[in-house]
């Protein structure tokens, strides 16, 4: 069997709710699941724990070569060390989102992600996914949502009330990301012509994993 039937890939901009949507559908199929933006992200926690400014390529790419990282049921490990918490800060994603402009430490990410794949099928979410990492993949989606409802996402799982400065920080920062994510020259974040279109800010997480689903029986 065509082992690119067995792949979806799920791109889009951070907080939009892929990453819950992707492993739910992963779930669903028996698929495995690949966050790869945890990658980035541990690539950025790897470089500040070794003194590595998020900026120097070169240091920054060999790091990510030899990334000591663990997948281990949900949680997400680093050198042995349970970080599923600690990447998820602000200032990580951030750093997350400096490391991944860098085209060397893409490069040293991308076989990586793609080990994920075996005969088990995978379902996999980031931002280019299905343009470089995966481009047979047999279901390609951009799962998106308007900027203020991905804020107001992130300020209820993290026990921010969705106004106030501190919400006006999280809208700036996803903001700031979406830009930051856009505009790079190396694997820019847009909708790709052969992805469908999965815009979820009137969708709750159910709806949007019936969606995926549906789309996939029918390929
Ligand atoms: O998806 P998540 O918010 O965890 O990703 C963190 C950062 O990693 C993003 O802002 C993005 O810059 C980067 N990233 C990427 N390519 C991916 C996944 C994430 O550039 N496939």
């Amino acid at each position: 069997m065509d082992l690119n039937r067995k792949i979806i890939a799920i791109d889009g901009p951070s907080a939009s709710g892929k990453g819950t949507v992707a492993s739910r559908v992963a779930a669903a199929l028996g698929f495995d699941y690949l966050d790869s933006g945890a990658l980035y992200r541990l690539t950025a926690l790897y470089a500040r724990q070794h003194n590595a400014d998020w900026s120097d390529e070169a240091a920054v790419a060999a790091l990510a070569e030899q990334l000591p990282a663990g997948f281990d049921g949900g949680r997400i490990l680093l050198g042995g060390q349970d970080v599923t918490e600690a990447i998820r800060t602000e200032a990580i994603g951030m750093g997350a989102s400096a490391v991944a402009q860098l085209p060397k430490v893409r490069e040293a990410l991308l076989q990586r992600q793609r080990a994920f794949l075996t005969e088990k099928g995978l379902v996999g979410d980031g931002r280019d996914i299905g343009s470089v990492i995966f481009p047979d993949a047999a279901l390609k989606i951009f799962l998106t949502a308007s900027a203020r409802i991905r804020a107001e996402r992130r300020a209820k799982q993290i026990g921010v009330p969705t106004q106030g400065v501190a919400f006006e920080r999280i809208l700036a920062d996803i903001e700031a990301r979406d830009e930051a994510d856009s505009r790079r020259a190396v694997a820019p974040l847009k909708q790709q012509p052969d992805a469908l279109l999965l815009d979820t800010t009137h969708l709750t997480i159910e709806e949007s994993v019936k969606k995926v689903l549906d789309w996939y029986a029918k390929i």
